[in-house]
């Protein structure tokens, strides 16, 4: 026998027994954004790999490490998306979708990144990317964080997530900031490990975004953001958390958030949880004023976030695993002998006629009716429905409770449909 061919490392298939769970978190997230007023768009996997340099930041794990870049056949260098925030803001300024209008806009869809695979971290994996352009905030700023908030209760996860807030202020700012911290890290060298050493050099800011525990003192000492902060930014950022606390959002300020990407200023969040281990961030966003027109449109303002759905769905399947269940056929029909056979297609396709809201299962292939039962039984189905010779011959259906005490009923076409219609409700 030939050698088995096997999925790339980090790229996962996601099986019938768990997407049910994805469909029910895409279902309750596409009516929760276009209940906020948010228009989805589809995006290509492949961008020009320009794109992502320009955007994400050439001295970033991303950009370094982390792309699947390659060359097609003409010669051009492209590259598999490892987020969705570029390729949106593209498409928005290719499409002139930023003309003197706001915009609310989402996106779904794989992304890709070359990192070490481990629980919650893969090579292929989906987010859902929510962006907004044209408002400067800061009540926008707020509209995201609640409208996330109010998905993972939906979700039944909000008790398992806290939000984490941080300002990383204007450009000029940030570059007061940045030589601030050089100045602290030169004098702690000793403690830093080769990742941020070499960080110090060419990203300081990312050294704060270090998951190495051995750092975490140093990095606790660090000076903060806020001592380089201007009036401005300060009323921005409390705006944003006085509204949160209207609408009694918890938050926890950490000034050492600071996101993988350049492209931020002002705002940004995270949704963390503890019950994942280290890959503990669910969702990430924040503003990034200055991209727009980084990529060659005018100065317009954008916030956004981006949200991991396996580390959603992990999390839903620790806290809240009864909340969603798979959506199991309500009858599965079982058909046997020649006229049986004949007259149980033609009932299946009648009674999806007349319920199109039943989950009805076909038995195809034969078989006694004792297999058949057994398919039944192992397809989750409710009911057995039965259609054999002697049922044709009186023009009554079997229908036989498979999961709790019923008698078994015999049924006209026309009571059959009523009865499924009761248990349909
Ligand atoms: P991390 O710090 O965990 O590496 P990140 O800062 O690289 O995350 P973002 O670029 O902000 O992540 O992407 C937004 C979200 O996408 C993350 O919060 C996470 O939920 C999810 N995500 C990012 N990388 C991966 C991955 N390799 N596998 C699964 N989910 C991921
Ligand atoms: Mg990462």
């Amino acid at each position: 026998m030939a050698k088995k061919i096997q999925a790339v490392r980090g790229m996962h298939d996601i099986l019938p027994d768990e997407v049910f769970r994805w469909q029910y978190m895409q279902d309750i997230l596409a009516q929760l954004l276009s209940g906020y007023g948010y228009r989805q768009l589809l995006l290509p996997v492949v961008e020009k790999t320009e794109l992502f340099k320009r955007s994400i930041g050439e001295v970033t794990d991303i950009v370094e490490k982390e792309m699947y870049t390659f060359d097609d056949r003409n010669g051009d260098s492209l590259t598999l998306r490892p987020e969705g925030t570029a390729g949106c803001l593209r498409a928005c300024l290719e499409h002139g979708l930023l003309h003197n209008q706001q915009q609310r806009l989402w996106y779904s869809g794989p992304m890709f990144r070359h990192e070490r695979p481990q629980k919650g971290r893969y090579r292929q994996f989906y987010q859902v990317g929510v962006e907004t352009y044209g408002m400067a905030g800061p009540d926008i700023d707020v509209e995201l964080i609640a409208l996330s908030h109010r998905l993972w209760q939906q979700l039944g996860i909000r008790e398992s997530v806290q939000l984490e807030l941080n300002t990383l202020g204007s450009s000029d700012e940030r570059s007061r900031y940045r030589d601030r911290l050089v100045e602290y890290f030169q004098a702690h060298k000793e403690q830093l490990d080769q990742d941020s050493l070499d960080r110090l050099e060419r990203n300081p800011l990312r050294i704060l975004d270090s998951k190495n525990p051995d750092l975490k003192p140093v990095i606790d000492a660090a000076p903060a953001f806020s001592e380089c902060l201007e009036a401005e930014s300060t009323e921005h950022f409390q705006q944003i958390t006085s509204s949160l606390d209207d609408l009694e959002i918890d938050y926890v300020l950490n000034p050492h958030l600071v996101r993988g990407l350049d492209y931020y200023c002002n705002t940004v969040f995270e949704w963390t949880t503890a019950s994942l281990g280290a890959q503990g961030t669910i969702c990430a966003g924040g503003r990034y004023d200055g991209l727009v027109s980084q990529l060659g449109g005018r100065a317009i303002p954008a916030i956004g976030f981006a949200m991991g759905i396996e580390r959603i769905i992990l999390l839903m399947q620790e806290v809240a695993a009864e909340q969603v269940q798979p959506k199991l056929p309500h009858v599965y029909l079982i058909r046997f002998g020649e006229q049986g056979e004949r007259r149980g297609l033609q009932l299946c396709e009648r009674l999806r006629s007349a319920l199109p809201a039943l989950r009805l299962t076909m038995n195809c292939g034969g078989g006694s009716a004792k297999s058949q039962f057994k398919r039944a039984d192992h397809s989750g189905a409710s009911f057995a429905l039965v259609v054999g010779d002697d049922e044709v011959e009186n023009n009554q259906y079997s229908l036989k409770a498979l999961r709790h005490d019923q008698p078994q009923e015999s049924l006209s076409e026309q009571a059959l449909i009523e009865r499924l219609q009761k248990e349909l409700i």
